[in-house]
């Protein structure tokens, strides 16, 4: 894979979409890409699409939709500031034996093995400088390191040697809403990523004498 960077927006618009035929071509099922703004310094990673997600072909819509749109008025960003995307790029579900209904589940293992590798060359190409993960599965996805929990490190910027961005961890807004006593804890790890955000662009500007 070429090493594309900021200017190379038509080799990384090519590099994206051979990329999405792969994945289009799998045996996992419809297909959920990212979307956003390819330049972007930060992207979100959650778990995967739901049923709504499918139904429309686009990530974090409906529920999950309105919990993006908590998140980024809390951070004071518009969605297409940034890059959106899943570890797992189909939905993983189960038959409910009772409804014959599909029920949403966590991807499983082969699943992992072959999203995470191809989330690895989307972020790549994306190159952004902040990933900001959302759950446990897009955390130890993005790092690398299974053995992290998000209750242990949501909230504190995460750095890996020669991963080429930092991580912000944050607990996914679906636990928020299952767990109800997570939601202070989730605000205040927003207001952090908020703080972060306007020091990194500070730091930045004064990077450049401006
Ligand atoms: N919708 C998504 O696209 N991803 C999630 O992780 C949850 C809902």
């Amino acid at each position: 894979m070429p090493q594309i960077g900021k200017r190379g927006s038509y080799m990384k618009t090519e590099a994206i979409k051979k990329l999405r035929v792969e994945m289009e071509t799998s045996k996992y099922g419809t297909v959920v890409h990212g979307e956003g703004n390819i330049e972007a310094a930060m992207v979100l990673v959650g778990e995967a699409p739901g049923s709504k997600e499918v139904e429309l072909g686009r990530p974090f819509v409906g529920q999950a939709g309105k919990n993006l749109d908590e998140f980024l008025k809390v951070v004071e960003l518009e969605r297409k500031e940034i890059y959106i995307t899943n570890v797992v790029k189909t939905r993983p579900y189960k038959i409910n034996s009772r409804t014959g209904r599909k029920n949403n589940r966590p991807p499983n293992k082969e699943e992992l093995m072959f999203f995470t590798g191809r989330l690895h060359e989307e972020l790549k190409l994306i190159g952004p400088s902040l990933v900001v993960t959302l759950g446990n599965t897009a955390l130890r996805a993005v790092t690398g390191e299974g053995a992290l929990a998000i209750s242990d490190v949501h909230g504190c910027p995460y750095e890996k040697e020669g991963m080429g961005f930092r991580v912000f961890p944050l607990y996914h807004p679906a636990a928020v809403i299952y767990n109800r006593a997570l939601r202070p804890v989730y605000l205040d790890d927003l207001k952090e990523l908020k703080a972060y955000i306007k020091n990194e662009v500070q730091a930045c500007l004064a990077s450049k004498g401006l």
